[in-house]
């Protein structure tokens, strides 16, 4: 997993979240105010301007510039929420990069949202996508299954939690003020958190 891919991947999560504004803003236009998908796609345009701009030369590199643009970038909470799983992810990444340090980075971003966020599994957040993908990875890691079916199940991981989300009652962030009313609809930093782990997949195939 080298330096490229990881610019490859907020590329096409870039180009995924254009693709998807609408719907992701629509989820939050449910239970939230309706900015998810505007503030994502602004945010990721920034984290490749800033990509391209600097020309980073690990792929630790390219994760820290993208989550401090996401910090920096994005108003509302899923930017400095997606900035310190990247963020986190760069510090905790050893090169060369192996899916097992990878998978072991990833973890530690999870970590840096659930403290950031105070939120866990079930809480109706991102964390329902990121945390099952980060077990799968681990799980694929134990059970040494290569770099590409490992994405590709964490990818599935990720869609499975973000749908599992619909039923739940939000605990954290906005959609929590809406009580029992934030039931039935799929939260929309899960559903994002899916693009992310689906791009990771796409470019690494
Ligand atoms: P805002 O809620 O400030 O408008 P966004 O609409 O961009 O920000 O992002 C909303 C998403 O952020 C939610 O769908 C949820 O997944 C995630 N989120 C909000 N608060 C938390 C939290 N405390 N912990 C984890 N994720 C959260
Ligand atoms: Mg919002």
């Amino acid at each position: 997993m080298d330096t490229d891919l990881f610019v490859a991947w907020f590329e096409e999560t870039a180009r995924l979240v254009r693709e998807e504004r609408d719907r992701l803003t629509r989820l939050d236009a449910a239970i939230g105010d309706a900015d998810h998908g505007t503030n994502l796609d602004r945010g990721l345009t920034e984290v490749c301007k800033a990509l391209a701009d600097s020309a980073p030369e690990s792929a630790a590199e390219v994760l820290t510039t993208a989550g401090t643009t996401l910090i920096r970038r994005v108003g509302g909470a899923s930017g400095p929420l997606y900035g310190s799983v990247f963020r986190q992810m760069g510090k905790a990444l050893l090169t060369p990069v192996t899916l097992a340090g990878f998978s072991a980075a990833f973890e530690a971003g999870v970590v840096a949202v659930e403290r950031l966020g105070k939120a866990a599994l079930g809480d109706k957040t991102m964390v329902d996508a990121l945390a099952p993908a980060s077990r799968a990875l681990a799980l694929a890691v134990r059970d040494g299954v290569g770099v590409q079916e490992a994405l590709d199940q964490a990818a599935r991981a990720a869609a499975e939690g973000a749908k599992a989300t619909i039923p739940m009652q939000a605990r954290k962030g906005r959609a929590s003020y809406l009580g029992e009313r934030s039931i039935g609809h799929e939260d929309p930093g899960a559903a994002s958190a899916v693009l992310f782990m689906t791009a990771l997949a796409t470019v690494a195939g």
